[in-house]
């Protein structure tokens, strides 16, 4: 448990190849510097523990993502200590505009903040690497948990593996190395998106979603990064065994042809990124969360959410719970102590994704999504429970299901939303 391993590789980011690195063994070494990676290496670093962070990239990297930030990853970065510094890079906005089918909006309060995940992520890598974590750079192949010996990691470029005495894979919607450890359930991602940067002196200074018929069942965005820079996106939920192929570059062209905020932006424009896409494991399932002494964190795990495409936030609070279970197991030297992850997550998560997969197969559902659109015109009570849902005080399910829609249609429904506790 000392640090001395932390001059195995230059502090940010002169990330050593891992073929090259001296020492092997490690009390844990994560897998994927992403917020999860880092979140749980920087938590585990913190307790001393001899922390290895691998990522198959140099960093910087830049990560195809939405690059918004709602209340649990800032309730996350704060409990990292990061909230000030990602504040003062960051874009911030407190309106959001979600558009229904029909384009009926709806605009809802709250903090919300964008930063680009080069910097987001850099800032995430650099917190474990001021914590102690040895940060490398390497290819992780293979994952094999054993239940009486270290966790052992195969590193393209490296002859020998790495071992740990825990092991965590974050490598993020890639969950390939987790194929031999007998966890990965359903190797194929749940959705997928695309987005790309535009330029443009004729944008918002809010965020919109917009739930709109050229993407159903998904969503496109529109969310400003600052410096007159715009996110704009779209991500599509694929069936339930991830089949299906949507052609997202046609459906995000045809979304800023047709959406007039998005065209007005496009015809000013004077700089345009190319298009990049990436899958997503939503759902929180797909993923065994621990075996012997490997643990999956963060959307490696499924850790994004079903209706909102939202996996930062989610992905640091499993990180979180698991670096706790790890320390626990670490400390101990008991790896049943492991699985009060699992029950934690089950505990405090689950919930969401249950209301969250419901609630995104409603507000698919064009006619259901306009309805509650035109209701929530009228009423600053509906207004706030639809922004709950993105702050997490309400449960989705108590808009977006029969009972939540039957509701809408009586004129003055006594205690109509109920706040999550
Ligand atoms: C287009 C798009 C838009 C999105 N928009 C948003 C948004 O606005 N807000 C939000 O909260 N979420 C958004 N998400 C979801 C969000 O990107 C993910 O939930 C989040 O990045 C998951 O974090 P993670 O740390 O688990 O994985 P990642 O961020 O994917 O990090 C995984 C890391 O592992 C590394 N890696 C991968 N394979 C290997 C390997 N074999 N060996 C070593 N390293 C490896 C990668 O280089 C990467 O650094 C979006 C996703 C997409 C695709």
């Amino acid at each position: 448990m000392n640090k001395s391993s932390k001059t195995a590789c230059q502090a940010p980011f002169g990330q050593k190849p891992a073929g090259r690195l001296e020492d092997s063994f490690f009390d844990a070494v994560v897998c994927g510097a992403g917020p999860a990676g880092s979140t749980a290496a920087a938590l585990l670093a913190d307790k001393g523990f001899r922390v290895l962070l691998l990522d198959q990239a140099a960093f910087p990297r830049d990560k195809v993502c939405g690059d918004l930030l709602v209340a649990d990853a800032i309730r996350s970065l704060d409990r990292l200590g990061l909230l000030s510094a990602v504040r003062e890079k960051a874009f911030r906005a407190e309106k959001f505009v979600a558009t229904s089918p029909g384009r009926v909006e709806i605009p809802v309060g709250g903090e919300y903040l964008t930063l680009k995940r080069r910097e987001l992520d850099a800032l995430l890598a650099a917190r474990a690497v001021e914590a102690g974590a040895v940060f490398c750079k390497g290819k992780v192949e293979t994952v094999k948990p054993s239940a009486t010996g270290p966790a052992k990691i195969f590193v393209a470029g490296r002859t020998e593996p790495l071992t740990a005495r825990v092991a965590l894979a974050a490598t993020g919607a890639r969950a390939n190395c987790l194929r031999q450890a007998g966890m990965l359930e359903k190797p194929r991602p749940t959705a997928v998106a695309t987005r790309f940067y535009v330029r443009s002196p004729a944008g918002p200074d809010y965020l919109v979603a917009a739930f709109d018929r050229a993407v159903i069942p998904g969503y496109a965005w529109i969310f400003p990064v600052g410096d007159d820079t715009y996110n704009i996106g779209c991500g599509v939920f694929l069936d339930q065994n991830g089949k299906g192929k949507p052609n997202l570059k046609n459906m995000l062209d045809a979304f800023c042809a047709d959406y007039p905020l998005a065209r007005g932006i496009m015809a000013r424009a004077t700089e345009v990124s190319p298009m990049g896409g990436a899958p997503m494991r939503c759902g929180l399932s797909g993923c065994g969360l621990v075996a012997d002494n490997v643990v999956s964190i963060g959307e490696t795990a499924g850790a994004t959410l079903p209706l909102t495409g939202e996996g930062i936030g989610k992905s640091m609070e499993t990180a979180i719970f698991a670096a706790e279970a790890v320390s626990r197991a670490l400390l101990t030297h008991d790896l049943s102590a492991l699985e009060s992850y699992p029950a934690r997550v089950e505990e405090k998560l689950r919930p969401t994704y249950d209301a969250h997969a419901l609630a995104q197969r409603w507000a698919s559902v064009a006619p259901v999504s306009d309805f509650i659109a035109r209701r929530a015109q009228n009423s600053q009570k509906l207004k706030d429970a639809l922004a709950g849902i993105m702050h997490e005080t309400t449960d989705p399910r108590d808009i977006f299901s029969v009972r939540g829609v039957l509701r809408l249609l009586l004129p003055r429904p006594p205690r109509l939303f109920r706040k999550k506790s």
